[in-house]
Formats: C-alpha cells, sequence, structure tokens
C-alpha cells in the first residue's frame, strides 16, 4: 500500500484563511504577545513564524525579546501587565525559558482566558472533562488533519507514544474525547514495537529519531509522525522511518510539512476563541 500523504501544510494555510475570515466579523483585531526570554536560535525561529502567521491572519501581535538574565519578577511582572490590557487576547510564553527561571510560575500567571497555549492548570484541567475553550496546538492541529482527511477516531484503536503534559497527554485525551480506544506509551512501555503494531492510529511523540520503523505499523494504519529530531546532516525529521512506514500505512504525515504548520494554525485558532471570548465578556 502506497500512503496518502496528509498536507498539513496546505490545510494550515486552509485553516489560517477561515481564522481571517471569522476575525473580521470581531469588535477589534484579535492581539497576541509572544514572550522570548534568551537568544535560543530553535525559539526565535518558532516566534518569528508565529509573528507572520499573526499578520497573515490580521491579527495585531507584539514580541518582548528579553535578555537571559531576565529575573523571574521582571517576568512576571510583564505577564501582569498583559494579562490587564485590553487590547491583548493571548500571551505566549515561548519555552524553554532559560535555566533559573520557573516556567510553570510563568504559565500559571497567564490568565486562563489567554492562555492560547493552553497549558495553564485550569486549562488542562477543563481540557480532561471536555469543556475546554481551547486545546492544545498540536495535539489539535493533530485532530484538524484527521478530520480533514475525513479519518474518524471512534471505535479505532489509537496509540500515542509520548506522554509529556503538552503533547502526549493532551492528544490521548482528545482521541479519548473522540471515542478512540487510546493507549498511550513511553520510554518504559515494555514492548513498544508490538504495541504500534496493533494500532490503527499511531501518533509517535517521542523526540527519537527512528522510532517507528516499517514493520512497527499495522497495514492500512494511520500514521502522525508529531516529532522534530535533525538528522546527522541537521535535516529536520520526525520518529518515523517514511519510506518503510509508507509502504504499510493508508495515510501518514511528511515531516515537515505535516503537523509542525498546523501547530502554528491553530494558536491562530485559539487566539481567535480567546478574542471571542473577550468580546462576548465586553458586551
Ligand atoms: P518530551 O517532553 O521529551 O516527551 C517525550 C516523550 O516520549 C516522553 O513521554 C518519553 O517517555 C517518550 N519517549 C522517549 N523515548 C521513547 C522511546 N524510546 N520509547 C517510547 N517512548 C519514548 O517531548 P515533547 O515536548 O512531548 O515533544 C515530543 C516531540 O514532538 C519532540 O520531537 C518535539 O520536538 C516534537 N514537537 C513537535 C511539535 C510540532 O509542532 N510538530 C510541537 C511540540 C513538540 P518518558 O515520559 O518515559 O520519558
Amino acid at each position: 500500500m502506497a500512503a496518502t500523504i496528509m498536507d498539513g501544510k496546505a490545510l494550515a494555510a486552509k485553516v489560517k484563511e477561515r481564522v481571517r475570515q471569522q476575525a473580521k466579523s470581531l469588535p477589534r483585531r484579535p492581539g497576541l504577545a509572544v514572550i522570548l526570554v534568551g537568544d535560543d536560535p530553535a525559539s526565535r525561529v518558532y516566534v518569528n513564524g508565529k509573528k507572520r502567521d499573526c499578520a497573515e491572519c490580521g491579527f495585531y501581535s507584539e514580541e518582548y525579546a528579553l535578555p537571559a538574565q531576565t529575573s523571574q519578577a521582571e517576568l512576571m511582572a510583564l505577564v501582569d501587565s498583559l494579562n490587564r490590557r485590553a487590547d491583548i487576547d493571548g500571551i505566549l510564553c515561548q519555552l524553554p525559558l532559560p535555566k533559573g527561571l520557573d516556567e510553570m510560575a510563568v504559565l500559571r500567571a497567564i490568565h486562563p482566558s489567554k492562555d492560547v497555549d493552553c497549558f495553564h492548570p485550569f486549562n488542562v484541567g477543563e481540557l480532561m472533562i471536555g469543556m475546554q475553550s481551547f486545546q492544545p496546538c498540536t495535539p489539535a492541529g493533530v485532530m484538524e488533519l484527521l478530520s480533514e482527511y475525513g479519518i474518524d477516531p471512534a471505535g479505532k484503536h489509537a496509540v500515542v507514544v509520548g506522554r509529556s503534559h503538552t503533547v502526549g497527554k493532551p492528544q490521548a485525551v482528545l482521541l479519548l474525547q473522540r471515542n478512540a480506544t487510546v493507549t498511550i506509551c513511553h520510554s518504559r512501555t515494555p514492548d513498544l514495537a508490538q504495541v504500534c503494531r496493533e494500532a490503527d492510529i499511531l501518533v509517535s511523540a517521542a523526540g527519537r529519531r527512528g522510532l517507528i520503523t516499517g514493520d512497527r505499523v499495522k497495514e492500512g494504519a494511520v500514521v502522525i509522525d508529531v516529532a522534530m529530531n535533525r538528522d546527522e546532516n541537521g535535516k529536520l525529521c520526525g520518529d518515523v522511518c517514511f519510506e518503510a512506514a509508507a509502504q504499510r500505512a493508508a495515510y501518514i504525515t511528511p515531516v515537515p510539512g505535516g503537523v509542525g504548520p498546523m501547530t502554528r494554525a491553530m494558536l491562530m485558532v485559539n487566539t481567535l476563541t480567546a478574542a471571542r471570548l473577550h468580546a462576548a465578556e465586553d458586551r
């Protein structure tokens, strides 16, 4: 079987266009503030991408590029001031923060209605009970891809490799909400190969290049590669051995061009949602 390649780049463009159109009906432009602490080059690339996405969607955006020596108190004061701003709907603090800064304290300080990453414990709790306003961007992007390609998780066995708070766990919750039977794997899972082979939908978010070999993919499975690794030449790649997996899968995401662009698009969706919430509060 030669798999259908799930085009995250094309779908992300479609989602952003939809967001741009929907934002026009709001009383003011949605606003996103992005905080970047330190000079991590990968974080800089991500922040630039988010600014471009905001421009494409007709959003207002602000960037705070702070030195690595920024104190916790300074960072908390910035978040507090952004929480109070009526023109800012979403606040995103680019992770990881430099050593010495308390990430969880910053994430907890962002007002839940402006938590467009969906990392605040309040929003994580709402997600657990299916009452969420926001969905974490990467898992939400995966769900959007499934839906675009007409893949209904209901009744399927979904295997998620990875249990991080930001990707693996919320991914499992979203699949469960859509009535999949979900297995979560991690570094202590004894027979990962066997569990993967049982997956109708296999989502890999381990960050281990080559982890998902072709023989770990069931014939006809949907294979979603969330990971962003670098090969020996510095080229971006996922966890999945793409060529071999594509021979067995029915659908597969490429890296790059699969989940990555969808993560960015879903941040725009969440910022629009936040702006709608704030507009409703103002009425
Ligand atoms: P993380 O916090 O490092 O979590 C990795 C998870 O994978 C952990 O739960 C770990 O298990 C598990 N794992 C590691 N090696 C494994 C193995 N050999 N077998 C089974 N499980 C294994 O990473 P993350 O933040 O969730 O990100 C995961 C990957 O997705 C990374 O490559 C990251 O760059 C990428 N990512 C991509 C996007 C995107 O937009 N495409 C967004 C976010 C992240 P333990 O818990 O037991 O350690």
